[in-house]
């Protein structure tokens, strides 16, 4: 089976990675040829352009920044794909703009499914990525042999707007546990609280979560090594907040949280893992970590 990928950045590369490794046929483009190169030597195909890329291709896998790499790259692509291929995105965007997409692809008969994915790199070597599905049932159903090897689980939706606000509400739960978690660490520090111990508790009780103890430790230990940045938080929360400003809803909650994040990155760790925005919240309790 064909494969082309769209995008090697972090989540593009382990993507085309994993096609490798089960076995597809691979071709790569990304706009900075140098991250793709590597894949030639596990097998891949390079193309010059996207168009190139996608004219042999069953299915072509984007994952590209944000809504402006989308528009750029996914719009005037159709056209250049066969008739019977599907392009898949998994990039974190706009509700609008998957619903864009997904019109723009019907009206020149093309399939395309927007399905934005819970997990990062490591999940997608693994094979168990979360993914939000959203297409035509066929369009779909011709990605299930890409899915299986991606995906631990699937979950499908018609409309490509629902899946991509999913998305979105799973981030900025993500960009709330981890501020409530580093303003608790901030706190006890200040009042002498042992961090470690309040791990422990937080671990033993209900509050209990796999990112509380992954995180919580990458800030004890000032680790920020990151796949998935401050900066990408503050972008999915402004779409965040845009597309609940389009459909009437307050977030007064997420607006500070992303006052929070908007600090961290002008501080200098836009391109730290999130958990680095800790680091704004010991700053402001006058905090100076041992
Ligand atoms: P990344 O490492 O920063 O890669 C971004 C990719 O987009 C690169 O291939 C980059 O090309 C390309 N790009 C940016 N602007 C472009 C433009 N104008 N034209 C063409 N290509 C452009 O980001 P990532 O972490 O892989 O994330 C990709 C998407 O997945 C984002 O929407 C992100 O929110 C989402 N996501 C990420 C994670 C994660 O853990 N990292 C998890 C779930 C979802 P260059 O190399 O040339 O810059």
């Amino acid at each position: 089976m064909k494969i082309s990928v769209i995008g090697t950045g972090t989540m593009g590369f382990a993507l085309a990675d994993r096609m490798l490794f089960s076995g597809f046929d691979v071709t790569a483009w990304n706009r900075s040829s140098s991250k793709a190169d590597p894949l030639v030597t596990k097998g891949a195909a390079l193309a010059a352009t996207p168009s190139e890329a996608v004219s042999g291709a069953q299915i072509v896998l984007s994952s590209l920044k944000d809504d402006a790499a989308l528009r750029e790259v996914l719009l005037p692509l159709p056209g250049h794909m066969p008739a019977d291929a599907v392009l898949c995105d998994t990039s974190t965007i706009s509700p609008g703009l998957a619903e864009e997409l997904a019109s723009t692809y019907a009206a020149a008969g093309r399939m395309f499914v927007h399905a934005p994915v819970l997990g990062s790199k490591r999940q997608i070597a693994e094979g168990s990525l979360l993914v939000f599905a959203s297409g035509s049932q066929h369009a779909v159903d011709v990605l299930d042999p890409v899915l299986g090897v991606l995906a631990r689980r699937v979950w499908r939706f018609d409309e490509p707007g629902r899946a991509a606000a999913l998305k979105l509400a799973c981030n900025m739960m993500i960009a709330g546990m981890i501020c409530a978690l580093s303003q608790s660490l901030a706190y006890g520090a200040k009042l002498g609280v042992d961090p470690e111990l309040f791990l422990d508790v937080i671990q033993s009780s209900n509050l209990a979560s796999p990112m509380y103890q992954s995180k919580g430790r990458q800030i004890l230990d000032r680790n920020w090594a990151a796949n998935f940045f401050v900066d990408n938080i503050v972008k999915d929360i402004t779409l965040a907040l845009d597309s609940a400003e389009e459909a009437g809803v307050q977030m007064p909650v997420i607006a500070v949280i992303r006052q929070m994040f908007a600090a961290a990155s002008a501080s200098g760790f836009g391109h730290e893992d999130y958990s680095a925005v800790s680091k704004v919240f010991e700053e402001i309790a006058g905090i100076t970590p041992g």
